[in-house]
């Protein structure tokens, strides 16, 4: 099979060999405001404002690369963004997450 240039430089799909991958990073906040004689949150006075917390915990965080041509959602996990997270790791591991879900179905 023959491939572009384009082609080459991407990211690729292992389940449909297309490259519209886009990583997507899904993350959970708990903002807290005390309440005290004004709008909930010490900082806020006339109304509450969100960013205005006095308190943000982070509850979860999920991070997946999605194909958008076949939908296919590929889990991952990336901590920081350094130069050794270059286009092959990310191929590495958008590879590894479609072996391990062709496991999953598999069994
Ligand atoms: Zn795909």
């Amino acid at each position: 099979m023959k491939k572009t240039m384009q082609a080459m430089n991407r990211v690729i799909c292992p389940s449909c060999n297309d490259d519209h991958l886009i990583l997507k990073y899904v993350a959970t906040y708990e903002y807290s405001y005390i309440l005290d004689s004004d709008a909930p949150g010490l900082k806020n006075t006339n109304e509450l404002l969100p960013h205005m917390y006095d308190k943000r915990e982070q509850k979860d965080t999920q991070q997946y690369i999605e194909c958008r041509t076949c939908g296919i959602s590929y889990p991952c996990y990336f901590d920081r963004w350094t130069e050794r997270m270059n286009k092959k790791a990310l191929q590495d591991a958008v590879n590894s997450a479609y072996l391990a879900k062709q496991h999953l179905d598999n069994t």
